[in-house]
């Protein structure tokens, strides 16, 4: 089963599992986009922050700016996408 939305352009997806960063106070959200560059589709993984967003019933998770992991800010489709910087090789996404 995949949630995520079919397109031939750019696109993002969730995985619709919005969780509280009780160190933060943020909501936040796994997040894959990707993009085009030349002929081929390249993928992002990030997240996704949601101030001012309801926290009730939220799973309360630690998020990866809380752990310290490396992000950059990258603006796409009009959201700001915190892109996981990784030092390693971007892990390959499978099945597409
Ligand atoms: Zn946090």
């Amino acid at each position: 089963m995949k949630p995520y939305t079919k397109s031939h352009s750019e696109g993002r997806a969730t995985d619709l599992i919005i969780h509280y960063c009780p160190e933060c106070n943020t909501c936040w959200e796994k997040a894959r986009a990707w993009k085009w560059v030349g002929r081929t589709r390249r993928y992002i993984n990030g997240y996704y922050f949601y101030k001012d967003f309801p926290t009730y019933g939220k799973k309360r998770v630690t998020c990866c700016k809380c752990e310290g992991k490396k992000l950059r800010q990258t603006l796409f489709l009009d959201m700001l996408l915190w892109e996981v910087v990784d030092d390693n090789k971007l892990q390959k996404t499978k099945g597409e």
